[in-house]
């Protein structure tokens, strides 16, 4: 394990219909693995088999700190048509510590790259959204360039994904793409987030399908927000706090 990584904001539980470990399991073990923070974002209601909006408005009481490190409440929300509209009210979303949304097929159909760009770009404008969830899927092609800079415009992560990078996943045959993101995140100075997307505890806080194309772009630890809790906390509050002071739902 890579010590130098201390968070891991896009994990799963049992709650999310097909991932197979609890809260306490992935904490435990991201403890374990020497991680000072870990962020629960299961997958929102229109994904099959997954959560109703009673999970989300529940998940205050699970504690701050557990294991000995910090645990976030979020969510991964599915991106459910080119507007960009997402599937959790406004005011549930408000009351999550950060958002991930992703494009995933039970909940829209793939596009074109003109369309998932702009599709995407509809995403990163909304101020609920913190992270957009294992962007480059070959499903949804992108405008790199464009997207990295509405989202560095927009005070938006975009995510690396550990298991996008897996060539037995659903979203394998991106890798070149997700190359092309980093280092396109490098030249516009955006950091990027790394995301295990465990669907089970012992993938929770795993990267390594990721360290070679970081290796690859020589992208600096400054530009990848895992390195530092404190970061990542001042990152997502841009928008959270824009948020908080807007208009209510
Ligand atoms: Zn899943
Ligand atoms: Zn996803």
């Amino acid at each position: 394990m890579n010590r130098r990584f201390k968070l891991d904001v896009h994990t799963h539980t049992v709650a999310s219909g097909h991932a197979y470990s609890t809260v306490d399991e992935n904490v435990r073990y991201a403890s374990e693995q020497g991680f000072e923070l870990v962020g629960i974002s299961d997958h929102a209601p229109k994904m099959p088999g997954g959560t109703h909006n009673f999970y989300f408005l529940n998940l205050r009481i699970i504690p701050e700190s557990l294991h000995g490190i910090r645990v976030l409440k979020g969510a991964e929300l599915n991106i459910m048509d080119q507007s960009g509209r997402l599937d959790l009210k406004k005011g549930l979303i408000k009351r999550l510590d950060y958002a991930v949304a992703s494009l995933h097929v039970p909940c829209i159909a793939p596009m074109d790259k003109d369309e998932s760009t702009q599709t995407v770009i509809n995403v990163i404008n909304n101020p609920l959204v913190n992270i957009i969830g294992h962007p480059c899927d070959p499903r949804y092609p992108l405008d790199i360039p464009t997207v990295v800079k509405a989202a560095r415009d927009n005070n938006t992560l975009l995510e690396i994904n550990n298991s996008s990078l897996d060539p037995k996943g659903s979203r394998a045959g991106g890798d070149k793409e997700i190359l092309e993101l980093i280092k396109e995140c490098k030249r516009q100075g955006l950091p990027i987030i790394l995301g295990s997307d465990a669907h089970f505890y012992t993938k929770v806080g795993c990267f390594d399908n990721i360290i070679p194309l970081l290796e690859e772009a020589a992208m600096p630890d400054e530009l990848i927000i895992n390195t530092s809790v404190k970061a990542f906390l001042d990152f997502i509050s841009i928008k959270n706090k824009l948020l908080r002071t807007a208009e209510t739902d």
